[in-house]
């Protein structure tokens, strides 16, 4: 079976590095005490998936992580009858191993997900908890160590695609930034372990950058890509090679805006 699903059961042995913005932490710990889903929105590379890996690793729970995209159905999440030697037999997805053994299942990029998967998130992500197996007839309650989190980026320029409101309002919601300034460099120093004069310097870049949102780009400079920067810096690569492979090149297939978004690197360096 190759559905093209990523997924992963973690439990972290070391605490994943997360630098704290605002009251996520409290928010989520209250979610999860009280049996609530959470759903997660903010730009790409803003440190969403860290942060569940960070909660996942604070609660002391197995994390399975979905990357959803648009082939992704209900089968995938649930599970599905496979054909083997001895005959038919049932896979578990995920969602279902998180909901029979406890855990945090991540879905992230969930509205990329088909529209089918509405149908089992909807009893979950509600007070019944419950997960419905349509294939084998079974139903499962989760138990107090299940909580579902789904991310999405609201930036994207998919209408269809943006999440129903019947599907948002089952969620506890908190949305992700970019960090400050000051945020943001401790986080590249610590990442890409460069000193803080380079990491200044590379996010006073990335905000420059991110000011040129409207001009003709999709999406902005993430931390992510300023982290990926400040390691090839580090590795001795030349700054204005390393700036056009991590930060312009990434950020636009039109030569003009790369060629643009190189004169606020010479700007910086
Ligand atoms: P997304 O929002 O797309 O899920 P990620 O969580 O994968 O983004 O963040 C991308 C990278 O940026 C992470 O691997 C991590 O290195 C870094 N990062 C972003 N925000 C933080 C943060 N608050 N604390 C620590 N690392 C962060």
């Amino acid at each position: 079976m190759n559905t093209g699903l990523q997924q992963e059961s973690v439990l972290t042995s070391e605490e994943p590095f997360y630098q704290t913005l605002g009251n996520e932490e409290t928010v989520f710990r209250q979610a999860w005490q009280h049996g609530m889903p959470v759903l997660i929105k903010g730009p790409t590379g803003c440190g969403k998936t860290r942060f569940v890996q960070h909660m996942a690793h604070r609660l002391n729970l197995p994390l399975y992580t979905v990357a959803c995209h648009d082939d992704l159905s209900a089968a995938d999440l649930v599970g599905r009858h496979l054909i083997g030697a001895e005959g038919t037999w049932w896979q578990d997805g995920p969602l279902t191993r998180a909901v029979r053994e406890g855990g945090i299942c991540y879905l992230d990029e969930v509205v990329e997900a088909r529209q089918d998967t509405a149908v089992v998130l909807h009893p979950l992500a509600d007070d019944r908890r419950e997960l419905f197996l349509e294939r084998t007839g079974e139903a499962i309650k989760a138990g107090p160590n299940f909580m579902l989190v789904v991310s999405y980026n609201p930036g994207y320029q998919n209408l269809l695609k943006g999440m129903k409101p019947s599907t948002r309002q089952r969620f506890v919601a908190m949305r992700f930034d970019y960090p400050s300034a000051a945020e943001e460099q401790r986080i590249v120093e610590i990442e890409a372990g460069v000193e803080s004069k380079l990491a200044a310097q590379i996010v006073r870049l990335g905000q420059a950058l991110r000011r040129l949102e409207n001009h003709d780009l999709e999406e902005v400079a993430s931390t992510r890509l300023l982290i990926f920067a400040a390691r090839m810096i580090k590795a001795g690569m030349p700054v204005r090679e390393a700036c056009l492979a991590c930060l312009a090149e990434p950020l636009s297939d039109d030569p003009q805006t790369v060629a643009a978004l190189m004169d606020v690197v010479d700007v910086h360096f």
